[in-house]
């Protein structure tokens, strides 16, 4: 399948099992002849997958470089970043070259975000090898590092000029980061889509992952579509990530991954929106139902008032009030703007 996406610079999107081995071909529909390849992997996925694609990127003419950093979310910082710009001089990368993030959403993030930064933006291909990276990160250009005081706190907007999307890159994937991306999954189920989101609770996603890929990214596509820079629309896909990430940063970033984190969130909003009868009752319970299918925790045991004060907090919401991403029912989401200081008011349901 291939979907287009029509921001300030339109882009495709090519969702097909086994076009790892077509990544030269592709590229070179979008990049000069002769151009310079900058691959950027991390150590777990450079050593199944980069050989391949350096092949490819050679056997369409380009001039292919692999630079490997150490895998991990702890590893998502500006040195990692800095150690990019010293290899992309080395090789004499100028803005008719470009670079190929081939990893989950830490590669997309970092090298994405060199990519807006080197020589003032040079263009870059995403290559997605994890769930949540090809279901989320790898489309709508949020590129970044984190930073000591906090995620994702250094970025830039920088959209790719071509995502290649490889389903079968998931038969490697542990476990435990293909529930994580589960999580995300869920959560575009809830915000837009309740058929999709009904296929996913019943299990036996493996079975149909191209399509349920396909459904997800054409959802991201159309919030980006409307709001590249995420003023509006685009803030539907932080469904559950308010409580989320409070409840992230409350464990120090360890015990819960973002999925796990973001799942909780999910649940925790859809019984505080319930409460407040601005949710179907139930909806908590069927998103708690589906997220267990896949192994994924519904509850945590961090008090509601902790939660409050870390989300009140939290650097990147803006103004005096948070705008909070609600549930009508499953499919049909909204934004809820309320006050900072009434967010405690808000969680009451919980305690
Ligand atoms: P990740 O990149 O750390 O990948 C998870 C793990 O899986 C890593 O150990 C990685 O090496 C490994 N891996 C990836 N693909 C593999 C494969 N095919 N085979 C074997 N191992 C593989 O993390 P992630 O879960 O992909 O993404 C999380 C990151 O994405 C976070 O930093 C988050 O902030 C970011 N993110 C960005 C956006 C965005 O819009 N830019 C959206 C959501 C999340």
């Amino acid at each position: 399948m291939i979907l287009t996406v029509n921001t300030s610079r339109p882009y495709r999107i090519l969702i097909e099992r086994g076009c790892l081995g077509r990544a030269g071909e592709e590229a070179a529909r979008v990049f000069p002849k002769g151009a310079k390849a900058a691959v950027v992997t991390d150590s777990n996925v450079g050593p199944v997958y980069a050989r391949r694609i350096a092949a490819s990127f050679s056997a369409a003419g380009f001039q292919t470089s692999v630079f490997t950093f150490p895998a991990g979310e702890e590893h998502k910082r500006l040195s990692v970043v800095s150690e990019m710009y010293a290899a992309f001089s080395e090789q004499e990368l100028t803005r008719s070259d470009f670079i190929a993030a081939l990893g989950g959403g830490v590669t997309g993030d970092l090298a994405g975000f060199a990519a807006a930064t080197y020589l003032r933006g040079i263009r870059f291909l995403q290559i997605p090898t994890s769930l949540l990276a090809q279901i989320d990160s790898s489309v709508g250009g949020k590129t970044g590092a984190d930073l000591p005081e906090g995620k994702n706190l250094v970025g830039a907007f920088h959209q790719p000029s071509l995502v290649l999307i490889d389903p079968d890159t998931l038969s490697t994937l542990p476990e435990p980061f293909f529930a994580d991306g589960m999580g995300e999954a869920v959560k575009y189920g809830c915000i837009r889509d309740r058929a999709l989101f009904e296929k996913i609770a019943e299990g036996n996603i493996k079975e149909e992952m191209e399509s349920m890929i396909c459904r997800c990214v054409d959802i991201k596509r159309e919030l980006v579509e409307r709001d590249e820079l995420d003023n509006g629309d685009r803030m539907l896909l932080n469904f559950g990530h308010t409580f989320g990430h409070a409840l992230e940063k409350l464990h120090g970033y360890k015990g819960l991954t973002h999925g796990e984190a973001v799942g909780i969130g999910m649940v925790m909003m859809c019984r505080c929106s319930e409460a407040a009868g601005l949710t179907e009752p139930g909806t908590a319970g069927k998103i708690a139902s589906a997220l267990r299918t896949y192994g994924l925790p519904v509850s945590d045991q961090m008090e509601p008032n902790r939660i409050a004060e870390a989300a009140r907090l939290d650097k990147k919401s803006r103004g005096g009030s948070i705008n909070l991403v609600l549930l009508r029912k499953i499919g049909e989401s909204f934004l809820h703007p309320v006050p900072r200081g009434e967010l405690g008011r808000f969680l009451e349901a919980l305690s």
